[in-house]
């Protein structure tokens, strides 16, 4: 745990008592301050009781009288589409608020780090997607290499439930934007964007608040390193806003659509391939066909941004590539779970947006495509670009008839998982590959993207044994 630093004696509030939530709320008061917690679910307020922690309900600005901040757990809105009502109360009363992300930025860093000799450092991973799978490969990367590492943040472990950093450690945080919007303290030492596509657009009131929320990690701290993905004006609009011109190599600009080879740092996939510039020369190369735990353009971005980040920690190529191989990918993202007859089938539940799930249309040949669910803004358009791989859509999802409709492929109505791979195994040939790849949340038939994986799972092994 990371005791909570400048709060001792204070009182603080923790709103939401999740697992960013409790971990909060353990790391405050090891570092001495009193907490108040609250969770509208009451089996959450009984764990944080069981716990020792007090629970009261905020009614009234007079609530926060004696609060000196309030600690929001990401899933809450703070502010779009409408301030949570605790939230309103806490702004009415000018309590700051920030997040789990922000106490552990503001902690993180002890006297102790005064006898090391390689200071502690931290990489911020962001952006739309890729996030997860981009952090869980530097992690793994630092691990071949066995340097002191750990992983936290969106991609499941509170970041306040880390160990103390010891000499030369390094941390990775993958954050989303609900979390970069919040954290009052944000000061990682290499930051990366991997991409930007419409997603969460309710909670930061369109697309513009979107970036806004993500381009906080690179404006609030100054990271010494930024390492920017250009495919789109975003990314290229922030990588010229942070550079002091051309050849600035503190912004490392990763592309898989554009050959980068100006005077900068700049490392991008063609092809397959992965290359490093920098001062206009070729500095690297590798061969990402044969790398199995990455497949797909999208993951080659993922392949080049982990890449650059172990690059400006002082990783040599070869040691990168070795790496690569051992990879394993992350469940649920473009994860191959069964091959049978000839058919492979994948497993990319994670793919809830339209962007994502367009990546994965790509990665694959021959593809008899599992997809539905809930709906989210923006509109299914996106996805008619990627669908020439596609040789029919098997659509699930309480909306499954609507969704299917927008699709420019053919697609069958299924409703549920089961009849979904029922069919499509039955229908497929060797060498198709049957993709659940929903482009929609889960929420509508699962609790989560996690249990509709592994329900297309379940379905897989019970079809291919009949
Ligand atoms: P995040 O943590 O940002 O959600 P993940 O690594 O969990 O990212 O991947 C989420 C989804 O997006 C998966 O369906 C995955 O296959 C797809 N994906 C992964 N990397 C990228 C990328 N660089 N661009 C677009 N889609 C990607």
């Amino acid at each position: 745990m990371i005791p909570v630093r400048g709060l001792a004696g204070l009182k603080v509030a923790v709103l939401g008592l999740g697992r960013s939530g409790l971990s909060a709320a353990r790391a405050l008061r090891e570092g001495g301050a009193e907490t108040m917690c609250w969770d509208d679910n009451p089996a959450a307020r009984d764990v944080a009781e069981v716990d020792g922690f007090q629970c009261a309900s905020f009614r009234s600005e007079q609530d926060f009288d004696e609060i000196a901040r309030l600690i929001v757990s990401p899933g809450i809105p703070h502010l779009y589409p409408t301030p949570n009502p605790v939230v309103a109360l806490a702004l009415a009363a000018g309590v700051p608020v920030d997040n789990d992300i922000g106490l552990f930025f503001q902690s993180f860093a002890t006297p102790q780090w005064d006898s090391f000799e390689t200071s502690p450092r931290v990489v911020a991973v962001t952006g739309s997607n890729g996030k997860s799978t981009t952090s869980a490969l530097i992690h793994h990367i630092l691990e071949h290499v066995n340097r002191p590492c750990q992983l936290a943040g969106n991609i499941g472990r509170g970041v306040l439930d880390l160990e103390p950093a010891v000499d030369g450690e390094v941390v990775v945080l993958e954050l989303s934007s609900y979390q970069t919007d919040l954290a009052r303290n944000l000061t990682p030492d290499v930051a990366v964007f991997t991409n930007l596509s419409p997603d969460h657009l309710d909670r930061h009131h369109g697309m513009g608040g979107y970036f806004a929320a993500k381009r906080r990690l690179f404006a609030e701290g100054g990271p010494d390193r930024a390492v920017i993905g250009v495919d789109e004006d975003e990314g290229r609009f922030l990588a010229g806003q942070l550079s002091q011109g051309p050849t600035d190599d503190r912004v490392i600009r990763v592309s898989v659509e554009r050959k980068l080879t100006g005077p900068g740092w700049q490392v991008f996939a063609r092809k397959g391939f992965l290359s490093e510039y920098r001062k206009g020369k070729q500095i690297a190369s590798i061969d990402l066909r044969s790398v199995a735990g990455l497949p797909g353009a999208h993951n080659h971005q993922n392949a080049c941004a982990a890449y650059a980040v172990c690059r400006t920690l002082g990783l040599a190529p070869k040691v990168i590539e070795a790496a690569f191989h051992s990879f394993g990918g992350l469940p649920h993202r473009s994860q191959t779970i069964a091959e049978h007859n000839g058919v492979r089938f994948v497993n990319d539940s994670k793919a809830t947006n339209v962007d994502s799930a367009a990546k994965a249309l790509t990665a694959f040949k021959n593809i008899r495509w599992i997809c539905g669910g809930l709906e989210k803004e923006g509109g299914l358009e996106g996805l008619a670009e990627a669908s020439s791989s596609v040789r029919k859509a098997y659509v699930i999802g309480r909306e499954a008839a609507g969704f299917a409709m927008q699709l420019n492929v053919e697609a069958e109505v299924c409703g549920t998982m089961e009849v979904a791979v029922a069919k499509a195994t039955a229908e497929a040939e060797e060498g198709d590959v049957v993709l659940l790849a929903p482009a929609a949340a889960s929420f509508d038939q699962y609790d989560s993207f996690e249990r509709r994986g592994d329900d297309f799972a379940a379905q897989v092994e019970k079809s291919i044994a009949r």
